[in-house]
């Protein structure tokens, strides 16, 4: 496959960044206006850390605030509640994001449902998942709304396309099928329970694999020059002992020799998923001081 077969995730996330820049600095200049992004942190997770660790930093290099709370293992709900109730009535606070998965004693969805749905720039919250279904003015999951920039980026308008979405959670399946209808593309969503998965995915003309199984979707299972974007992120042992690597949800080499463009795993949807986070928390920003939105 050339490379301009591979769709470059973390150019088009580069470039997402630096018009989020400009468009802080206008609001900076304009208005007076200074975006700040809230992130929540409970325990020591090392993986969560590291995404803490990245999403303060681009934050700051976009020009916004960042708010970083670490809160040990042992915090309880009702101590988590509060500082998202304070978070809540602080105005230089525009989005707040609790970074999943949560310690077992604290319950998630009662989590989520505490932060201000204007200020869910996870686009988790119930209030913004009925926003999206029903075409409203939503705060969207980042993950998604990533997918359908680099796709209509790649493909232009969508209308009509076959869409097959492999997997169902409300952090990517759904929300992902959610913003494909809305794009005018003919929907069908597989998951564990769907009947002779290979040939649902040979009608995609845009397959989504949003699975978590290493390289499952496999090269005859793509539609020849079919849209592949590839959202799994799976560690699995490489060449080299004791080392890992990332791999996808789909058997890159031999899809890439069907598709007629890809997202690699690394560099494909993982570095847009912290770049709109950042576009979220703008539009949030505008949305909460009455202020026109700019395009991002
Ligand atoms: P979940 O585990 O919540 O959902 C997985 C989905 O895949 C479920 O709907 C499940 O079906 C379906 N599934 C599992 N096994 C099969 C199978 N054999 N055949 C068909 N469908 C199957 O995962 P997430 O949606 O949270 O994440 C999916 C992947 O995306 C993971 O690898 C995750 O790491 C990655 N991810 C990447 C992000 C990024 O920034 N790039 C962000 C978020 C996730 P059922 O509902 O029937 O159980």
């Amino acid at each position: 496959m050339a490379d301009e077969n591979i769709i470059d995730g973390k150019a088009f996330a580069e470039t997402l960044r630096g018009r989020i820049g400009d468009a802080v600095t206008s609001l900076k200049n304009d208005h007076a206006l200074t975006p700040g992004l809230a992130v929540v942190l409970v325990g020591e997770d090392p993986a969560s850390q590291v995404y803490v660790r990245n999403k303060g930093k681009q934050t700051i290099a976009c020009g916004m605030e960042s708010f970083e709370h670490r809160l040990p293992d042992s915090t309880t709900q009702a101590a988590l509640l509060e500082l998202i109730a304070q978070l809540n009535a602080d105005d230089s606070v525009h989005g707040i994001l609790v970074q999943l998965p949560l310690p077992d004693h604290i319950e998630e969805q009662a989590v989520i449902d505490a932060v201000d749905p204007e200020k869910d720039v996870d686009g988790f919250h119930v209030i913004n998942t009925g926003r999206l279904a029903t075409g409203a003015a939503a705060m969207v999951p980042c993950t998604p709304l990533g997918c359908l920039m680099m796709l209509q980026d790649r493909l232009g308008d969508l209308s009509g396309l076959e869409a097959v979405i492999v997997g169902r959670s409300n952090i990517v399946g759904k929300p992902m099928a959610a913003l494909l209808i809305s794009a005018n593309c003919t929907v069908t969503v597989a998951h564990s329970r769907t009947r002779d998965l290979p040939a649902v995915c040979r009608r995609a003309d845009i397959l989504v694999a949003a699975v978590g199984r290493p390289e499952m979707i496999r090269g005859d299972w793509i539609k020849p020059g079919a849209t592949v974007i590839d959202v799994g992120i799976n560690r699995v042992p490489a060449a080299e002992e004791g080392k890992m690597r990332l791999v996808g949800d789909v058997a890159f080499e031999e899809a890439a020799a069907v598709a007629s463009a890809i997202t690699p795993v690394p560099g494909g949807v993982g570095p847009m998923t912290i770049a709109v986070l950042l576009r979220n928390t703008v539009i949030a920003a505008c949305r909460q001081a009455g202020i026109a939105e700019p395009t991002l």
